[in-house]
């Protein structure tokens, strides 16, 4: 039966000598496998469009009893071209699809998911290099809500009793807890009430919002941000270890940090 998606592609292999499979997230049947024959003719159309950073309308043949679908048409319907331009951009939004890929079970659609992706790489593709990182996080932590994670943030992960300060975060027990309750969490961390804050306002706002955010963001915050979102998944998806995307983006910053200073200081020899 021939069907049609809008979907974006997590991720491809190369097949055989002009074939590519592609994992997809479609809107309307969630995540499946496909094949595109003829991937590397340079007529191929559809091959051309199974890019990543690209919203895409797709048809293909669908069997429920078949592990790969085949495809038959694609057509790129919306494109972000800035998330190539930059590193920062493209690692954050390959972060993003591979996050996707590790939450998502096959064949399950997941509509809130699906709009948060296409919201966030919007902005994405234009988005200043001081709040990237930022945007990444906020799609990270609504992320984990969508797929039914969400953090405690209200009352006590664990007795549900008040947490007045916010200041103690366990991964295991699912979001805050309370003084009485860390002792016997053996995860649990405190964090700053600037951190929490900053937890709250992305898992609350559209990566619109808090690209243009006026509220100060310290940037000692967004690391322990990252921190306990990191240990969050740790704790609660399967085999997570963090994201190769983001341990790719930070060796090739500091790549980039040493040829900077490697260029000052022959700046200063001369
Ligand atoms: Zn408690």
């Amino acid at each position: 039966m021939l069907q049609r998606t809008r979907a974006y592609v997590l991720r491809s292999v190369a097949f055989g000598e002009t074939s590519r499979i592609s994992t997809v997230f479609s809107y309307e049947y969630g995540k499946f496998s496909l094949i595109a024959k003829g991937y590397r003719t340079p007529s191929s159309a559809c091959a051309r469009a199974l890019e990543p950073f690209r919203e895409i309308e797709l048809v293909y043949y669908h069997r429920p009893d078949r592990e790969l679908q085949i495809a038959s048409q694609a057509e790129v319907i919306a494109w972000h071209p800035g998330i190539e331009e930059r590193l920062d951009r493209f690692g954050y939004a390959s972060a993003v699809l591979e996050l996707c890929d590790r939450l998502l079970p096959t064949d399950e659609p997941s509509p809130d998911l699906y709009e948060a992706l296409a919201d966030t790489f919007e902005v994405l593709g234009q988005v200043s290099r001081a709040r990237a990182a930022l945007v990444f996080r906020g799609f990270q932590a609504r992320a984990c809500a969508i797929v039914g994670f969400l953090p405690s943030l209200e009352a006590c992960a664990v007795c549900e009793g008040a947490v007045p300060a916010q200041r103690l975060f366990s991964a295991t027990a699912g979001g805050f807890v309370c003084r009485s309750c860390a002792s016997s969490q053996r995860s649990a961390i405190e964090i700053t009430p600037e951190a929490a804050g900053l937890f709250r306002f992305v898992l609350r706002a559209s990566a619109a919002e808090v690209a243009r955010a006026h509220t100060p963001m310290i940037r000692a915050a967004q690391v322990e941000l990252a921190g306990f979102i990191e240990r969050f998944l740790v704790a609660h998806v399967e085999g997570y270890r963090g994201l190769r995307s983001l341990t790719m983006l930070g060796e090739a910053n500091k790549r980039a940090r040493a040829r900077q200073l490697e260029h000052a200081r022959s700046g200063e020899g001369r």
